[in-house]
């Protein structure tokens, strides 16, 4: 009999031969999930075990599964799981779910880790979006192209939108009963499910980001609406991190599309760089890295979490971008790459939040959100703890870049050209006053140069940095 993994339930996890699906419910009493993160973890899961040759088993927790019956597993996605799998001498075969073996990763990544060296090899080994020898289009990035800010009325497109079914209704008594019981407590609110959580509906968020999305990917898939949480970005995370959908067969729907010349090629390389590119890449980088990446902390960040990250209380935070990425995650356990990027990590960074709190935390709140999946996302590329194992330099930015690239800082009580004063924007202020605090260990940084040079030039900033160091909400 073959284990499966909960995050790997899609056709290309089936081995053939009768399965073993273990629902551990006792995974919710350990650590404070997103109510619509648990709801999906556990709808997937039920509505896997509909299928014929599937059986499931209940148990609080891995330790208590009896796998005599086990032959046989695809290896698991984290350490963790993967130790468990061996301590009980399961015969395992190597990973799926993921657009390069781990053979390609060693032959494709070259002597460093740039992504683009990876994923140039990437696209040529997988002969996709390629003509020959040379990258369709000509070229390798279309980034000049892409990175516009949101247009004033929004994108207008119609998003993937789910219909709950008798299995939502399970789900939801279970875990209203775990919470009755204490033995779970939840983060964020209870709403009808967002994402796909079976091989059906995935398919179907497929198509519908093929049809409805890709073409406008490429030029806002920076940009921030106040309106429109999803833009024209896929929702298609969590599907593949339950391994419904193979990464594969997505970034193929994809390149399909531009041959038929429904999707620009700036919107379908954007695409497929973030799926060959990034997806492999964080995942390889997980196993190259080993568990004491998480104990990183080269910034010396030892700021706790605040009570409204923790808890998702957007009301308790003045700065709009703040709120309104709160806001987003409460309600719908996601927000999109610039928003966990540049406002939730930049914001993580600039107050020297502690990494490994902000990497538990970001899996817990986001629905997509998994122990491989984050450790480069959070501890390298958001803060930097790294020392730059990843990254060239911090992603620090203050409140112009926000500026540009949301409609937000309209709405806000702070203006994002302001640095010292009771309308200083806090991203603004909060930037300088991270290079203030980090001057002595990134300046031998030659990409940082400039910015040092400008931090020198400020008249105002010993006051910048008296006036951050007393506060007290942002
Ligand atoms: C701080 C931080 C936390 C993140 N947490 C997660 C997470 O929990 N789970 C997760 O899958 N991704 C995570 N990402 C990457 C990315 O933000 C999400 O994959 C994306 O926002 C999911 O929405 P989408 O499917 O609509 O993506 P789209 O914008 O439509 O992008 C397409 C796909 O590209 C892949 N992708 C793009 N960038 C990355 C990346 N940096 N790492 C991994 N995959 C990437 C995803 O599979 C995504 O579905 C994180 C990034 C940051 C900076
Ligand atoms: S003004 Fe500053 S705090 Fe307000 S939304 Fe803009 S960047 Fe955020």
């Amino acid at each position: 009999m073959q284990l499966l993994f909960a995050d790997q339930l899609g056709p290309h996890f089936d081995l053939g031969g009768e399965i073993l699906l273990p629902e551990v419910l006792g995974q919710f009493s350990k650590r404070r999930y997103h109510r619509q993160k648990a709801h999906l973890i556990l709808y997937a899961l039920r509505s896997r075990a509909l299928d014929p040759g599937v059986h499931v088993v209940s148990v609080d927790s891995y330790r208590d599964l009896d796998t005599s019956c086990v032959t046989q597993a695809i290896s698991p996605t984290s350490r963790p799981m993967l130790a468990f799998a061996q301590s009980r001498g399961i015969a395992l075969e190597a990973p799926r779910g993921f657009c390069s073996s781990r053979l390609d990763w060693e032959r494709s990544r070259g002597k460093g880790y740039l992504l683009e060296t990876f994923y140039r090899n990437q696209r040529r080994r997988l002969q996709l979006l390629m003509d020959g020898a040379e990258p369709e289009g000509g070229q390798w990035n279309f980034d000049h192209e892409n990175r516009k800010p949101p247009p004033k009325g929004g994108l207008g497109l119609p998003h993937f939108e789910v219909l709950e079914n008798d299995v939502d209704v399970a789900v939801r008594a279970t875990l209203d009963e775990l919470e009755r019981t204490g033995r779970a407590s939840f983060i964020g609110i209870d709403a009808p499910r967002k994402f796909a959580g079976t091989r059906e509906e995935a398919l179907s968020a497929l198509d519908h980001f093929i049809t409805h999305q890709l073409p406008l990917f490429g030029p806002y898939e920076d940009a921030v609406h106040d309106q429109e949480w999803v833009l024209a970005h896929s929702m298609l995370s969590a599907p593949m991190n339950l391994g419904l959908l193979d990464p594969l067969e997505v970034v193929r729907a994809a390149e399909e599309a531009y041959v038929r010349g429904d999707a620009p090629i700036e919107s379908v390389e954007g695409f497929v760089r973030q799926i060959i590119g990034w997806r492999d890449y964080v995942w390889h980088l997980y196993w190259d890295f080993d568990e004491q990446y998480l104990d990183l902390n080269e910034l010396n960040a030892q700021v706790d979490l605040p009570t409204w990250i923790q808890e998702l209380q957007s009301s308790d935070v003045e700065s709009r971008c703040l709120s309104h990425t709160i806001d987003a995650v409460s309600k719908n356990a996601w927000a999109h790459h610039i928003q966990r990027l540049m406002i939730l990590g930049n914001f993580g960074l600039q107050r020297g939040l502690n990494p490994r709190q902000l990497n538990e935390w970001f899996i817990d709140a986001f629905v997509d959100g998994t122990p491989w999946v984050m450790p480069a996302n959070v501890i390298g590329m958001s803060l930097y703890a790294d020392g730059g194992r990843m990254s060239t330099k911090p992603y620090a930015a203050g409140g112009s870049y926000i500026n540009k690239m949301t409609n937000l800082c309209g709405g806000c009580a702070f203006d994002p050209k302001v640095r010292v004063g009771p309308n200083a924007c806090p991203m603004t202020a909060g930037y300088w006053n991270f290079l203030d605090r980090n001057e002595t260990k990134l300046r031998g940084n030659p990409r940082m140069n400039q910015v040092f040079a400008g931090l020198r030039k400020l008249s105002d900033r010993a006051e910048l940095v008296e006036q951050e160091r007393n506060r007290k909400s942002f």
